[in-house]
């Protein structure tokens, strides 16, 4: 027998390879490891210290008693503290664990992987320190009580994973009680990357923001950004979906954000799906048909952005469609926030913007869409790589002109 070590990315993959190894004579698997378990042990990221600790003098200015003086100069003068500490470059990356990633409510323990892979982003994409912060609770009350609680570390916080439509409320409170930027992720990141893969396929089409129907599915945390940020964007024809249909004044259960953009029409997806110039999908897997797509206006526009598998396979319309997009690496047009929140907080924090607005959001995303070259804009190029490294400065510029323009830069 020899001893072989079966190398591979996921659980599934690692017992294809065992299944195939068994079969071949004289070969005995002792050991399988599952590489991205092995990535996490441990965790992910780590705290460093920025100055050297070797000598007595070095820990007599960090510490005791040196740091007294830095103590007293922050309490005579609150401001220095964006100066002598950590927070003019850490965010906070809250969440309750309500809506992790596509899997549910896992709450807090479980959540903390992704806050870990988020805090990775934004070092690695922006410089930026943030800290995961997985709380045990699902009160909005105590949720906006806590966040408040911790923000004098803060620059900046982050809401992540939090479910709609309590991620609603509780942004609106923190924005109004805080004085440092408060995003949620899910929702303006989202809107502000769609916002930026719509404007490059419109301009493929040759159809403007004003002219066209968008069909929204999945008026959740993505869905409602969406729509708020493409009408602010000049959209008027948004015709949004949920789990039981077109959302419509007609119905009796909707939340007050749905009701927003509530329309005349009612009925199924299918029928809002006739005629429509775009579909941008922010739902569940497999819930778009090919019929519903070809029923769509000539040179129609599809975001399948349901996370891990979109609301349709690529593959069974692309020959019906001008653009398809997904939340997805693995083909082309990858419609991910990563394009955006790095850039939104360096931003902000670099001009200590006391809030991130609208403006902002409009601004990146314009940033985001003109990073592709007229002459490289085509069906399978509507957005920058995640790995293009102009991204997060374009983003972070347009963000710190947004913020000078509206008066709420503080630096
Ligand atoms: P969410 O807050 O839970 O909202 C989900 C929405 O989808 C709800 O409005 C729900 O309807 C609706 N829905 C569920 N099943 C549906 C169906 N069969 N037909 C129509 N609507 C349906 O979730 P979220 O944070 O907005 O995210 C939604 C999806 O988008 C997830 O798959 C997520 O991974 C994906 N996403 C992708 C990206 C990206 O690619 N960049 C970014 C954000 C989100 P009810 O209101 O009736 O329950
Ligand atoms: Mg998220």
């Amino acid at each position: 027998t020899r001893d072989i070590t079966v190398d591979a990315a996921s659980t599934e993959h690692a017992e294809t390879i065992v299944q195939a190894v068994k079969a071949l004579p004289d070969i005995k698997v002792l050991n399988v490891y599952d590489r991205t378990f092995n990535l996490h042990r441990g965790g992910k990221i780590s705290i460093a210290s920025r100055i050297p600790l070797k000598s007595v003098s070095d820990l007599a200015m960090a510490y005791t008693p040196g740091v007294g003086r830095i103590c007293t100069a922050i309490a005579q003068n609150p401001e220095e503290v964006y100066n002598l500490t950590i927070k003019k470059n850490t965010v906070a990356i809250v969440t309750d664990g309500s809506a992790v990633l596509g899997l549910g409510n896992l709450g807090p323990s479980a959540a903390l992987p992704v806050m870990e892979g988020k805090a990775m982003l934004f070092k690695e994409f922006a410089g930026i320190d943030a800290f995961p912060i997985c709380l045990d609770t699902q009160d909005t009350d105590e949720i906006v009580r806590t966040v408040k609680n911790l923000a004098p570390v803060f620059g900046g916080v982050n809401l992540e994973d939090i479910a709609a439509p309590r991620c609603f409320e509780i942004e609106r409170r923190l924005r109004s009680e805080l004085d440092i930027p408060v995003f949620h992720d899910d929702q303006h990141g989202t809107a502000i990357v769609t916002l930026a893969a719509l404007f490059n396929s419109l301009k493929l089409v040759h159809k403007s923001m004003a002219e066209i129907r968008i069909v929204i599915n999945g008026a959740g945390a993505a869905g409602i950004a969406i729509a708020r940020l493409l009408r602010k964007a000049g959209a008027e024809k948004i015709w949004m979906c949920d789990s039981k249909g077109i959302i419509s004044i007609s119905r009796t259960d909707l939340t007050e954000e749905k009701r927003e953009f509530a329309v005349k029409a009612q009925g199924t997806l299918a029928g809002a799906m006739q005629g429509a110039d775009v579909f941008i999908g922010v739902s569940a897997p497999g819930v778009l048909t090919p019929e519903m797509v070809q029923s769509m206006a000539k040179d129609a526009i599809v975001f399948a952005m349901a996370n891990p598998i979109p609301e349709i396979q690529p593959e069974l319309v692309s020959k019906d469609v001008a653009v398809i997009a997904t939340g997805r690496s693995d083909y082309p047009n990858q419609i991910n926030n990563v394009l955006a929140f790095p850039g939104v907080f360096r931003g902000a924090l670099d001009c200590r913007a006391g809030t991130i607005s609208v403006l902002m959001y409009l601004e990146a995303a314009s940033a985001i869409a003109s990073l592709v070259k007229p002459s490289d804009l085509n069906r399978e190029h509507i957005i920058p790589s995640v790995f293009d490294e102009r991204v997060v400065n374009a983003v972070a510029a347009a963000v710190q002109r947004a913020a000078r323009s509206e008066g709420i830069a503080q630096s």
